[in-house]
């Protein structure tokens, strides 16, 4: 959510801050805005996108300078307008030329306003983030970095914050708590930013500023301390990221890419933890808990929004694996409803970026009450990685859709590598878990399949694109799915979408439905098979027009419904990991059909740092 790129060394900085923003702009792309101190400071602001700024900057003439900030926008507080934009500067009459970029909420920003101005302080923008400006420049007794430092003990909520002060031409400060930040080194330069992507351009040498750091950069050196002037160490580290994984190629969307992209993602995730001899799952980074694990009395799986999908899928994955009681909760909801903690408890958090702030604020409350906090995520070195006691990387590669898709199969793909992992180690036979590693290890070659339907999706998709509400509808281990397909086409077509237990519709969604509404129901070969197939007739007697995805060659599947998506056979447990991809292709297509921006949907941005 917001991306951040700062940079301070001896190459123009325009150039390098505008390339980094584009690739942070999956992150917010409301608004963007740059300044450069060159021999004065220059701030440019426009709504919209990276290119819309691009055009501003060539209207108001060139910015020069060594030194500069970028931000892309994800609006929390103020609307989007180009004087809520960042970077925002202290009061012009009191001020210092101090500019400044924010990523997160400044919580008590109500009350540091009046104080300010109560001091003389004329605030311009209606965001929080004005508020921190202010307050460094009431503060600034010529050293920016004391006075961030200063600024930042009077603060609550979360920031992730680079500072420039037109007085001192040869530093640039940041800082951060809760919200991620980056810094590469170079040869005399240091390039901050969001993630790694903007920075692996330049160096691969980075650390990651750890919570209520700040950091002072020059160019000839940096150094790191506590909000309390206390010295912090900063481990530069080799990136591990590859620029390959984030360009298009021959693909028109990253979604589209990305969901193509999942067998090869999967086998990825897979490698080296297949043991096919002994019939067993390896996962380092949880294999030190591996008793605490067999042992647990409860398993809570947390997530936000797509992740919580695949937690939901982990429990009966859990449960039907490991016969360990298992529970999944909104990660937000969690938190906050003073949670019951017993001993043998683990907590297991699920996310794409590793920091999603509801998900680890979960994560801490649990792992304070103590449980066993494990995670589940694909960003390397993130928050969430950092903050467990242990944890399965999904080793899928940067997602950068804002709609998940290649991490939804992988966070389901390593939960039923751990529920294996667990079972294995309670009672299951090497015999049983070799047959189902054999099953896992097919489900790259399954989707493959699915993928080939695509032409066939889309035409599919068109016959329905007019209809407002859909419905999505799964029994079971389906049900996450069924879920999953409505959120995927709410959010990037804007169509409306409910997804539900097929079981729950005659409990008053059935009042929905009328002639030709779309009911896409997940209706392949499992233990609820005949059921399903009942409400299906359900919905067809009352005029609802029926999608299913099936089991390949079920035709009386097909004799009850208008369209079929078929996906190959695979044990209950591990149909989600297919049955996921066709609804993930309808949404790709009913969204370009009605011409939205797919990769960049209203509203949303990726990996939402804020609660
Ligand atoms: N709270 C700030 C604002 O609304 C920062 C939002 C962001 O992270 O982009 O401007």
């Amino acid at each position: 959510m917001c991306g951040i790129v700062a940079y301070i060394g001896r190459k123009p900085a325009k150039h390098l801050l505008l390339e980094g923003l584009k690739r942070l702009e999956y992150r917010g792309y409301d608004s963007a805005g740059i300044a450069i101190l060159g021999t004065t400071l220059k701030v440019v602001r426009t709504v919209g996108r990276v290119r819309a700024l691009e055009d501003q900057i060539e209207k108001q003439g060139e910015i020069d300078g060594t030194l500069g900030m970028a931000h892309t926008r994800w609006a929390t507080h103020g609307g989007v307008t180009e004087k809520n934009a960042h970077p925002h500067l202290d009061d012009g009459k009191l001020g210092h030329g101090i500019a400044l970029v924010h990523n997160g909420i400044i919580e008590n920003y109500a009350v540091l306003k009046r104080y300010l101005e109560d001091k003389g302080h004329v605030f311009k923008s209606e965001t929080d983030t004005e508020v921190l400006a202010h307050l460094i420049g009431e503060l600034y007794r010529g050293d920016l970095e004391r006075a961030v430092q200063g600024a930042l003990r009077e603060v609550t909520g979360a920031y992730a914050i680079a500072v420039i002060c037109a007085k001192e031409p040869d530093t640039l400060v940041v800082a951060r708590k809760g919200s991620p930040l980056m810094v590469g080194v170079g040869k005399d330069e240091y390039i901050v930013a969001s993630d790694s992507s903007a920075i692996v351009a330049h160096t691969t040498q980075a650390f990651t500023l750890a919570d209520y750091t700040v950091a002072k950069l020059t160019r000839e050196s940096f150094r790191t301390t506590t909000v309390d002037n206390v010295p912090v160490d900063a481990q530069v580290k080799e990136l591990e990221f590859d620029l390959e994984q984030i360009d298009l190629g021959t693909f028109e969307h990253y979604m589209l890419k990305e969901i193509f992209e999942q067998p090869r993602s999967l086998r990825v995730c897979m490698q080296g933890r297949i043991d096919d001899r002994a019939g067993q799952v390896v996962l380092g980074g949880v294999s030190e808990f591996a008793r605490r694990l067999a042992t647990a009395r409860r398993i809570v799986f947390v997530g936000q929004g797509t992740a919580l999908h695949a937690c939901m899928v982990g429990t009966y994955l859990m449960e039907e694996m490991a016969k360990i009681p298992s529970d999944w909760d909104f990660a937000s909801e969690f938190r906050y409803r003073n949670p019951i903690v017993e001993e043998g408890t683990v907590v297991v958090a699920v996310s794409q970026s590793g920091e999603t702030a509801d998900t680890l604020s979960a994560l801490m409350e649990a792992k304070q009450r103590g449980a066993l906090a494990l995670g589940i995520v694909n960003v390397v070195g993130s928050s969430i990685a950092r903050e467990t006691d242990a944890g399965v990387y999904l080793r899928v590669g940067p997602e950068i859709g804002v709609a998940s898709t290649k991490a939804f199969v992988g966070q389901v793909m390593v939960a039923a590598m751990l529920s294996l992992f667990v079972g294995r180690r309670r009672f299951l036979s090497s015999e049983f878990t070799l047959a189902y590693l054999k099953q896992l290890k097919s489900v790259p070659d399954c989707i493959d399949r699915v993928l080939e339907q695509s032409d066939h999706i889309r035409s599919v998709t068109a016959k329905y694109i007019h209809r407002e509400n859909w419905l999505f509808l799964g029994r079971g281990v389906n049900y996450p799915v069924a879920l999953e397909g409505a959120l995927k086409l709410k959010e990037i077509s804007y169509i409306h979408a409910e997804g539900m237990p097929a079981a729950e519709m005659k409990h008053g969604p059935i009042a929905l439905i009328d002639h030709g509404m779309p009911a896409v129901f997940v209706a392949t070969r499992n233990s609820q098979y005949e059921k399903v197939l009942s409400n299906i007739q359900e919905v067809r007697s009352r005029g609802g027009h029926v999608i299913a995805v099936a089991t390949e060659g079920d035709d009386h599947v097909r004799s009850l419904c208008e369209d079929v998506f078929y996906v190959p056979d695979l044990p209950e447990h591990l149909q989600p990991l297919v049955t996921v991809v066709p609804l993930q292709v309808l949404a790709y297509h009913a969204a370009l059909m009605r011409g939205k921006d797919v990769d960049k949907p209203r509203n949303l941005a990726k990996s939402v740092t804020v609660e």
